[in-house]
């Protein structure tokens, strides 16, 4: 993306060398970007990220449905969605459109039984891949087999599954699929709606208007280098994608199941286990006697690693997450849970000297105290971060100019 930002000066949809350059780079990234879902390049619109995707699905298909007449007027969703996909549906409400919420379980999972007897009618299903804070894979192929029964148009937030777990559009037949490049180790602003069979003749209007850009859905000058990058990003997480979700997912079960072995109650394990992104551990931690323990202190304990408690979106909001509320979490307990990603550069030394930092915290050792001891936890750790260097394949392919 660098050597991109310096060199291709030209815009994308100018006719002259430079433009043209800058043309082929951002075609090349829509053809890696649609082999990495399994899909055609010319379905591929692309947006400044995920949040845009989301948007463009859910207020773009209901202004369609304003365009043609069409009389379904009714959104399903869950409540565990991301906000970049509530917000949108929650300003559908406000128009006139019933947004209806699908109950999950408490592992997150959809509650198939109730999806199915909600879809009757419904104009649109946005049901996200994989869940940003707990990990939780949705039963997308069952969700979309039972929407297309009744003629209902699926949209699914695949921004946390692209390069962590196989995702093909083709095999789960959904109609449109939200993509982030900095989820798969691209840069942050640019991202990918990919709407099936292409702009023309989809159920789908645009909601910004300009010039004819990305077939006319999607106005605005390319950002052809952060384009170009997501394209390497994406191919590169499908290359690695197996050895990455593999290596990785050891990593994360031998994190909890240390932790579960030594701290016994005091933890539990978050999401649906056997149906979970490789990389994400949502962990609730409780004192001694059962209490939920503030995980804002455990993290602020271990400042050597950088951990959320939630969201990034939410971060400084003392709001407890929605996700973990709508899984069934009293508030307590989800102030007391921390999200635990791990990065593809992670090894394995770094997730046992987390684990003997969680293991030895004062504030799972100490149950009358309101906050950690600074000097019970003993030396700061020196973390080695991970190599986060581009691999040898990464910085080759953009050093090949495309033809
Ligand atoms: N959807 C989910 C599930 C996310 O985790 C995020 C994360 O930020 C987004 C959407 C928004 O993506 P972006 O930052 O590309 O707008």
């Amino acid at each position: 993306m660098h050597r991109l930002a310096v060199e291709l000066c030209g815009n994308a949809s100018s006719p002259h060398a430079a433009g043209r350059l800058a043309a082929r780079y951002v075609e090349r990234a829509r053809e890696q970007v649609a082999a990495a879902i399994d899909a055609l390049p010319e379905e591929i619109v692309f947006t400044s990220g995920a949040t845009e995707s989301n948007n463009l699905a859910i207020l773009g298909v209901a202004a369609a449905v304003r365009n043609d007449g069409r009389p379904r007027r009714r959104l399903l969703t869950l409540g565990i969605e991301h906000p970049s996909v509530l917000e949108p549906m929650a300003e559908l409400g406000r128009r006139g459109f019933e947004v209806e919420f699908v109950p999950v379980h408490r592992d997150g999972r959809v509650v198939l039984e109730a999806l199915e007897a909600a879809l009757d009618d419904a104009l649109l299903l946005s049901i996200q891949a994989a869940n940003n804070e707990i990990g939780t894979l949705q039963p997308l192929r069952e969700a979309s087999r039972l929407a297309a029964e009744r003629g209902v148009l699926v949209h699914t937030d695949a921004s946390q599954i692209l390069g962590k777990a196989p995702f093909s559009v083709e095999a789960l037949n959904v109609d449109f699929a939200s993509l982030s490049a900095h989820k798969c180790y691209g840069p942050k602003g640019v991202g990918a709606l990919w709407i099936r069979g292409g702009v023309s003749g989809a159920p789908i209007a645009p909601i910004m208007f300009g010039g004819g850009h990305e077939g006319g859905l999607r106005p605005g000058t390319c950002n052809a280098p952060a384009i170009g990058a997501f394209g390497v990003a994406a191919r590169v997480a499908m290359e690695r994608l197996e050895t990455d979700a593999s290596r990785i997912g050891a990593l994360r079960d031998r994190f909890e199941s240390e932790l579960s072995e030594r701290l016994g109650e005091q933890v539990r394990i978050n999401g649906a286990v056997g149906h979970r992104l490789p990389h994400a551990s949502s962990v609730t931690f409780y004192r001694y006697g059962g209490q939920p323990l503030d995980a804002d202190a455990l993290v602020v304990n271990l400042p050597e690693f950088d951990i959320s408690i939630a969201s990034a979106c939410h971060a400084g909001t003392p709001e407890p997450s929605h996700v973990l509320r709508e899984v069934g979490m009293s508030t307590a307990e989800a102030y007391g849970t921390l999200r635990v990603g791990l990065g593809r550069g992670v090894e394995r030394a770094e997730v046992d000297r987390a684990t003997e930092r969680f293991v030895g915290a004062p504030l799972l050792r100490r149950s009358a105290r309101g906050c950690p001891d600074p000097k019970a936890g003993g030396e700061p750790v020196e973390l080695r971060r991970g190599d986060h260097q581009h691999p040898e394949t990464e910085t080759q392919a953009l050093n090949e100019t495309p033809q």
